[in-house]
């Protein structure tokens, strides 16, 4: 799962060329950076690795996504549709820019089911955002076909999917653009921060002044002149020492995914006794990024039992039917409208009207999929002692 696992002398050498020029700044500075822009590499390297024409680092993966639904036009009075299976932050830029998220089943990719995105279609809608959860590929072609018929755009949620593919082709350049995250625990890392990739150039340049206060990029690439704007802006603005990271833990990102592989095999293999186990749908396995191992059981009774001997034997599985960040159900705060906001916004209008109310079971399908479902995280450098001790327990599940 995450790339600090593989830190070493390359980013330090990276991080090192901007600490000798001491200049931490994406923009400007041009006579004392000594010919040393970061993030402007991280990006180019980043799009050329994933086949997109742009790039566009942001300071996190929520931000990348505001900053794209900000290029796409979306605002106040709009409804964006994604999944009820996703981590928070997703819903968080959506309502950020005033927008009304809506939420779909997920299927056994745990990812956006296409069947229930036709049906919340809306003259409303103004955006799509199916999310790579887990590592893996949504059905992509399906949805985008979907929106097709309406022209809506589609915005690719890839923050847990960094270096996926489905037939070769990167994830997060099937939509309009594609949006990552780099924090903590992604599968590469720059501390914090995040990415948006697009073909259209016109909304990267939209991105790239946006994140910057609306400076105008084109008569003034980064400099701070007497340059005019063409709309109000915001500071995004990804700094150096990320962007030094970027680049190293981007040469290491097809190699970190070759390891979590190798280590996915092995639970699979082990989990594959469980009487009646299904594993989660890969749209095209050999893109998965193994970040992730799910599987599915026949009832959540069984799941239960089973998570009971793993638990025992001291290497319990997620299930995230319980877990508070990333399913819709268990968003209280979501669905009770909690805000800071004293009037109430964006769950209220400014006099009090309720603009969306969210109804807990809302979502039985995949409240019944997830309350069966037991994930395991995927690291690279899983020991052999804690891959042998995950097997063991699911041997042992399997004859419970
Ligand atoms: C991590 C994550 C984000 C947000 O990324 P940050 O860099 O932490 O802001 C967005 N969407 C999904 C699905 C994520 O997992």
């Amino acid at each position: 799962m995450p790339g600090f696992e593989v830190f070493g002398d390359e980013e330090k050498k990276e991080i090192m060329d901007v600490l000798d020029t001491g200049i931490l700044f994406r923009y400007e500075f041009g006579d004392q950076r000594q010919g040393v822009y970061k993030v402007l590499e991280f990006e180019k390297k980043f799009a050329d690795y994933c086949g997109a024409g742009f790039g566009q680092a942001v300071t996190s993966g929520t931000a990348a996504l505001k900053v794209a639904l900000a290029a796409l036009g979306v605002g106040p009075g709009d409804e964006v549709i994604t999944q009820g299976f996703t981590f928070v932050a997703t819903w968080e830029a959506i309502l950020d820019i005033g927008a009304i998220p809506v939420f779909t089943e997920v299927d056994e990719t745990l990812n956006m089911d296409p069947v229930d995105l036709a049906e919340k279609i809306t003259d409303k809608t103004r955006c799509i955002i199916p999310v790579h959860m887990l590592g893996a590929q949504a059905r992509i072609s399906e949805i985008i076909e979907i929106a097709g018929k309406h022209n809506i755009p589609v915005l690719e949620d890839t923050a847990q999917a960094a270096g996926g593919r489905i037939n070769g082709q990167h994830l997060g350049t099937f939509g309009q653009c594609g949006t990552f995250s780099f924090d903590s625990v992604k599968t590469m890392t720059t501390g914090e921060g995040g990415m948006i990739i697009t073909n259209d150039e016109k909304m990267w340049r939209t991105m790239s002044e946006y994140h910057d206060h609306g400076h105008d990029h084109a008569v003034n690439p980064g400099g701070r002149g007497g340059e005019g704007r063409s709309f109000i802006g915001f500071n995004y603005r990804m700094m150096e020492l990320q962007g030094a990271m970027g680049i190293a833990q981007l040469a290491k990102l097809d190699s970190m995914i070759v390891a979590q592989k190798a280590n996915k095999k092995r639970l699979r293999d082990a989990a594959s006794a469980i009487p009646g186990v299904k594993f989660r749908t890969l749209v095209d396995e050999a893109g998965d990024t193994a970040t992730f191992f799910a599987f599915i059981l026949e009832s959540s009774e069984q799941c239960r039992k089973v998570n009971e001997v793993l638990a025992g034997e001291g290497v319990g599985a997620i299930n995230f039917s319980e877990n508070t960040w990333h399913f819709y159900p268990k968003w209280e705060h979501l669905l009770q409208g909690s805000t800071t906001a004293a009037g109430g916004w964006p769950f209220a209008e400014p006099g009090g009207k309720r603009r969306v109310v969210y109804d807990p079971e809302a979502l039985p399908k995949s409240a019944d999929l997830m309350s069966r479902t037991l994930v395991y995280p995927v690291s690279i450098k899983m020991s052999e002692e804690q891959l042998d001790k995950i097997c063991q327990a699911l041997k042992k599940a399997a004859t419970a």
